[in-house]
C-alpha cells in the first residue's frame, strides 16, 4: 500500500480534505489496486458518518424529445446522429401519472423535469405546476433544461421550481456546440433567481484525465453546490463513442469526489449515475429513478429500458446498507424491508 495514499486517507478520516494535487494522485491509481480499494472504503465510511447512513432517492421525468440542434456527441438526441425522428411531448395526464408514480410514497428527495436545450416556456411552466400540484410538498422540484436567462428562472421559481440541475460538462465546447461560459452564465442566473444548484462531474469517458476531473470537482467546491454527483458516459449506439469506463472506476472517482467534498459545509449529497452497489458503497449516496425520454437511451420511454423505478432504487439503497432515506424537507425515513414492501404494495 502506497504510503502517501495512507497519509491522505488517514487525514480524511480525521475530517481533513485532500488537496487538489492529492486528489489527482489518488485518481492516478488503476481501479483494481489496493490504493483504490482503500480510497473507496474510506470514502464510504466518511460519507456514512457525515449523513447518518442516509441516502437519497431522485426521480427524473423526460418531458420532450426531438432531434436537438445543440448536437452533443454523447447524447442520443443530437440531430446529426439521433435515431429518433419527429417530436414526442408528454401530455398533462401522462405527466400527472408519472409524477404520482414517483412521489406517492412521499420519500422522493427531488424530482427533475427534463426537457431539451430549446423548450417552450408555457409548456414547461405548465408541467412544473402539474408536478407541484401532484407531488407532496416535501419533494423538491428541479429543472433540467437548456441555457436560460434570469427573468425566466424567476418565472420557473414562481411556478414551483426549487432548484436547477445545470452542469459544465466534460468536453463542453468540444463535444457540444455550447460554451462553458454560456453554461456558467445560466448557473449564475439560477443562483441570482434564488434557486439551488445541483452539479455533477459528467459525462466521464475513458479519455478524461485525473486533472480534468479534479478541476471540475474543485469548481463544484468553489460554487458551494448542494449536490455533487458523478456520472459516466454511456456509449449510446449511433453516437461516436463506443468506449466506457468501468463501474469500478466510476466508484473510485465517486470516492475521491466524496473525500474532496469534506471541504464543504454542509456536506453535499453525492449522486452516482447510473448507480450500482459498488458506487453506493464507495462514497455515492443518491440514486435516480427515470421515466420518459433519456439522453442515454434509444428507447422513447426509458422506464421500459435503462431507467430504474423508485422501488428498484429503494431496494438498491437498502442492499447497499443505507439505513435511511432523506426527504426534500430533511426528514429521514427508516429504510427497512417492511417499509419497502409497504411502498411496493400501494403501487
Ligand atoms: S445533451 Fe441536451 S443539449 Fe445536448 S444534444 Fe442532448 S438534449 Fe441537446
Amino acid at each position: 500500500m502506497d504510503k502517501k495514499v495512507e497519509g491522505i486517507l488517514k487525514r480524511a478520516l480525521e475530517d481533513i480534505p485532500p488537496t487538489r494535487e492529492e486528489c489527482v494522485y489518488l485518481l492516478g491509481f488503476a481501479e483494481a489496486t489496493p490504493e483504490s480499494t482503500y480510497t473507496r472504503a474510506a470514502a464510504n465510511d466518511i460519507m456514512r458518518k457525515k449523513t447518518g447512513n442516509t441516502g437519497l432517492l431522485f426521480g427524473q421525468i423526460g418531458l420532450e424529445l426531438f432531434p436537438c440542434p445543440v448536437d452533443c456527441k454523447f447524447c442520443s438526441f443530437g440531430e446529426t446522429h439521433t435515431g429518433f425522428q419527429g417530436k414526442i411531448t408528454l401530455d398533462d395526464d401522462t405527466i400527472r401519472q408519472k409524477v404520482r408514480e414517483f412521489t406517492k410514497d412521499g420519500d422522493l428527495y427531488c424530482l427533475w423535469l427534463m426537457t431539451m436545450a430549446e423548450y417552450d416556456l408555457d409548456y414547461y411552466i405548465n408541467a412544473l405546476k402539474i408536478a407541484r400540484e401532484v407531488a407532496p410538498p416535501q419533494t423538491l422540484l428541479y429543472t433540467n433544461i437548456g441555457d436560460t436567462d434570469y427573468e425566466t428562472f424567476v418565472k420557473l421559481k414562481e411556478a414551483g421550481a426549487d432548484g436547477v440541475y445545470h452542469v459544465i460538462r466534460l468536453g463542453e465546447g468540444e463535444y457540444t456546440t455550447l460554451t462553458p461560459e454560456r453554461r456558467q452564465e445560466t448557473i449564475d442566473n439560477a443562483v441570482k433567481a434564488g434557486l439551488m444548484i445541483q452539479d455533477c462531474l459528467e459525462p466521464i469517458g475513458t479519455e478524461h484525465t485525473p486533472e480534468q476531473m479534479v478541476d471540475h470537482i474543485f469548481k463544484s467546491i468553489e460554487k458551494k453546490v448542494d449536490t455533487a454527483g458523478v456520472m459516466k458516459r454511456t456509449p449510446v449506439p449511433g453516437t461516436i463513442f463506443t468506449d466506457e469506463i468501468t463501474n469500478l472506476r466510476l466508484a473510485q472517482i465517486s470516492a475521491v469526489n466524496a473525500l474532496a467534498m469534506l471541504a464543504l459545509e454542509p456536506y453535499p449529497w453525492l449522486p452516482i449515475h447510473e448507480a450500482d452497489p459498488i458506487g453506493l458503497t464507495s462514497g455515492g449516496n443518491s440514486i435516480c429513478a427515470e421515466t420518459g425520454v433519456n439522453p442515454r437511451d434509444t428507447e422513447a420511454d426509458t422506464a421500459k429500458s435503462r431507467g430504474l423505478d423508485v422501488t428498484a432504487c429503494r431496494k438498491m439503497l437498502w442492499q447497499a446498507g443505507f439505513q435511511y432515506v432523506c426527504r426534500g424537507d430533511g426528514v429521514r425515513v427508516e429504510l427497512t424491508p417492511e417499509y419497502i414492501a409497504q411502498c411496493e404494495k400501494t403501487e
